[in-house]
């Protein structure tokens, strides 16, 4: 794909969730003229459109497919890490699970312009565009988890309180609804240039101004009034680091140019530590049984006809919120919940019909890094590197437990079978099992964290020690939000471009 000019106003890398929303909101307010460079492809075809496609889009062509370092606190486990890589970035590859967060998760972000009641407005205007809203057809699986925590009648749970119950999702009719749907093809219409299948290396300055982007393959794109940083939590600090804004010495060790010596460039990485429980019974959840042959034959008719069935189930359907010591104290875990045979052990599919379950820590202490060195990038999530987490995560999994088996699952129950009740029972074998098999929930933040003092990014996002560059996606929240991470990354972008288009001089 081939742009017209190569200067532009404004030159937003990565078409994510949040850049798609920074798009919008300069073309809305005529700020100039507006450039989007995405390092993957469009984000056409059924496996994005079709819910179920996730489960083929993780692991191919369309995600970065990053590796953690190995976890000192998991026995040197090194961790998958999918990251979308076309329009709509991880919000085209994600479960589109909608939750703004906790209030008070704002509020402790203690950022001025961003409590609370700074950010519900935000979220208010973007839900009228993304339209989440409760899945249309949830399997009777996921269904009966909406009477247990003290029943929650219809609506969705929430991590105010302890609740379960069916999430709600941004689909449309059966169909994916991204945020390339809600913000990048209305923007389009509106004079936004799109670029496609070009990776930014780095950003030029010139006297410590961002000037340009340097793409991959050596072009230049440049940048009247400014650079915005959308690439995401692994993808922004990466640019930074390469374009010489990060720590000096981590710099120099790269054998990189030291353009402004940013201290907190890549710290703070923060995603949720996830644990599950597999079941399986005869007549359980979706799976590849001979039972279940005329629904799957039946699925892409069902599908194309309605939307619903298991091809229109984004795999995640429902969940949970609850204190994992059931002390009276506020949500801190959540719940998946996906009527699925999952597989174990490295296996993605496994015969029988069955469900999954996980427990996510909500505000994880342990705090990991992203750095350059002269091996390349690495990515320490640093998991259960506070104790904390892990004695948390430990007591949520007792917790789910309890929780399972208290649910009127009916005909579909299943039985445990990985880890197994007769194999994983004590606090130590809990513990244990943990760190065989925990994982995190896809959402990592805060590589690049806005505040006032040493954060590395302002209030109103620009990028300190640096001018004409600013930095909007998941990247700059300060602290995880209590659940997923796709609504807060879209408000950062819709709210971004507001600031910008006011700062940019
Ligand atoms: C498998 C999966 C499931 C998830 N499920 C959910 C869910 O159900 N609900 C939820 O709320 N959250 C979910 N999340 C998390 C959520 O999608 C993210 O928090 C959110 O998309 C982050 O937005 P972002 O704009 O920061 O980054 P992204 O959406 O990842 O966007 C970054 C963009 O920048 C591009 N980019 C990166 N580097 C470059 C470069 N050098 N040059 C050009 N472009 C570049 C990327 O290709 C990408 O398009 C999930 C994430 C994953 C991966």
């Amino acid at each position: 794909m081939m742009v017209a000019s190569s200067t532009f106003d404004f030159v937003i890398v990565g078409a994510g969730a949040a850049g798609c929303a920074v798009a919008s909101g300069l073309i809305d307010r005529k700020a100039g003229s507006v450039l989007i460079v995405e390092a993957g492809p469009p984000d056409s075809g059924m496996l994005v459109t079709a819910p179920l496609g996730l489960v083929w889009l993780m692991g191919g062509k369309r995600d970065w497919k990053y590796r953690s370092a190995p976890q000192s606190a998991l026995g040197g486990r090194r961790l998958k890490i999918p990251r979308g890589r076309m329009l709509g970035g991880s919000s085209s590859i994600n479960s589109m699970v909608w939750f703004r967060g906790r209030r008070d998760d704002f509020d402790n972000w203690d950022v001025d312009g961003w409590r609370w009641s700074d950010v519900e407005p935000a979220f208010q205007a973007i839900e009228e565009r993304m339209r989440p809203s409760r899945l249309a057809d949830p399997h009777p699986l996921s269904e009966a988890l909406q009477s247990v925590l003290g029943n929650n009648g219809t609506a969705p749970p929430t991590p105010e309180y302890e609740s379960a119950g069916i999430f709600h999702f941004n689909m449309r009719r059966g169909r994916r609804w991204s945020a390339a749907d809600a913000f990048l093809r209305p923007a389009r219409a509106g004079g936004l240039e799109v670029l496609t299948d070009r990776q930014v290396d780095h950003i030029e300055f010139v006297d410590r101004k961002a000037s340009a982007i340097v793409l991959s393959d050596g072009s230049t794109i440049r940048a009247r009034k400014g650079i915005v940083l959308s690439a995401g939590s692994i993808g922004s600090p990466e640019i930074l680091l390469r374009s010489g804004v990060g720590p000096a010495d981590d710099l120099e060790s790269a054998c990189i140019r030291v353009v402004a010596d940013a201290d907190g460039v890549g710290r703070n990485l923060q995603d949720h530590p996830a644990v599950g429980i597999h079941y399986v019974g005869a007549r359980s959840g979706y799976g590849p049984t001979v039972r279940q042959v005329p629904l799957w034959v039946a699925a892409p008719f069902r599908y194309l006809t309605s939307g619903t069935g298991p091809i229109g189930s984004p795999t995640v359907e429902a969940g949970a919120f609850f204190n994992a010591r059931n002390d009276g104290g506020p949500p801190d875990i959540q719940v998946h919940f996906l009527p699925f045979m999952m597989g174990w052990r490295n296996r993605l599919i496994v015969p029988g019909s069955g469900y999954f379950s996980d427990v996510c820590v909500c505000r994880p202490r342990s705090r990991g890094s992203v750095r350059l060195t002269n091996r390349g990038l690495e990515i320490d999530l640093g998991l259960f590197t506070d104790p904390a987490d892990l004695d948390l995560l430990v007591a949520g999994f007792r917790r789910l437990r309890q929780l399972m088996e208290e649910a009127p699952f009916g005909s579909y129950r299943g039985l445990e079978a990985f880890p197994g009740v007769d194999k994983v029972r004590s606090d130590e074998e809990i513990r244990q099992h943990v760190l065989d098999t925990a994982g995190t929930a896809y959402h990592p933040v805060g590589t690049l964290r806005m505040g006032e003092g040493p954060a590395p990014v302002t209030p109103r996002l620009a990028m300190k020690g640096v001018s004409g560059l600013w930095v909007a996606d998941a990247s700059v929240m300060p602290q995880l939000t209590s659940a997923n991470t796709n609504a807060p990354s879209i408000m950062i972008g819709h709210r971004a471009a507001g600031m910008i288009a006011e700062d940019a001089g």
